[in-house]
């Protein structure tokens, strides 16, 4: 019998939404090919939280909000340096709505994130104010949880953010790679698993976790 995950372990679905799609508003290559590996990781899991990132049209992140500027670059925000995006994840679109793949409907919470129009929340715990939380943790401990499985989109950003935050907040965090895409923007990737094996999470491949 396949390998079953009990009411300490909860996974976190990060952002399998339709923008982060190929062909979506911010898309990440291959994005579309986490999903059949998270709904073989969900059948194993008793607990699932979903995010969705969720922004107002006028979002700080969105570059269409800041005269002159261009998408992906990076600007001085008051809580601190900034990647300017393209229009994403607006609230109530067809590109903020979860992957219609995702066989997930176990999922005992959704959690959105980004919604504060003057700050981004990359994280599913923190928002980018880093001051600011989502109520994530207090829930996951109200729950038991000790251990969340991070897969989803992007593996350098919103997972990568999660993850470290996770650990942050007292959990075990693990980072299942290859239920992850990443966006790779100027190193970021190779600089998030840094990160991540500095602070103590695990990296795994979803076959170790069900066999
Ligand atoms: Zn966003």
């Amino acid at each position: 019998m396949a390998k079953q995950y009990g009411p300490e372990d909860c996974l976190l679905v990060i952002d399998v939404q339709n923008d982060f799609m190929p062909g979506g508003a911010l898309a990440v290559a291959h994005g579309d090919e986490v999903v059949p590996v998270i709904n073989r990781l969900a059948q194993a899991f008793a607990r699932v939280v979903l995010t969705q990132d969720w922004h107002p049209a006028d979002h700080v992140s969105f570059a269409a909000n800041h005269a002159g500027t261009q998408p992906f670059q990076t600007v001085a925000l008051p809580y601190g340096q900034q990647v300017l995006w393209p229009t994403h994840c607006v609230q109530d679109t067809h590109g903020a709505a979860l992957h219609t793949g995702l066989e997930v409907q176990h999922a005992q919470m959704v959690i959105r994130k980004g919604h504060h129009r003057e700050v981004d929340s990359y994280s599913a715990f923190m928002e980018a104010d880093r001051a600011t939380p989502t109520g994530l943790a207090g829930y996951l401990r109200e729950r038991g949880v000790r251990r969340v499985f991070c897969v989803g989109l992007a593996t350098d950003y919103c997972v990568a953010w999660s993850a470290l935050d996770a650990r942050a907040a007292g959990f075990e965090a693990v980072v299942v790679e290859d239920a992850c895409r990443a966006i790779d923007l100027d190193g970021s990737l190779a600089r998030a698993w840094q990160d991540l094996e500095a602070a103590g999470v695990r990296r795994v491949h979803s076959a170790a976790l069900l066999s």
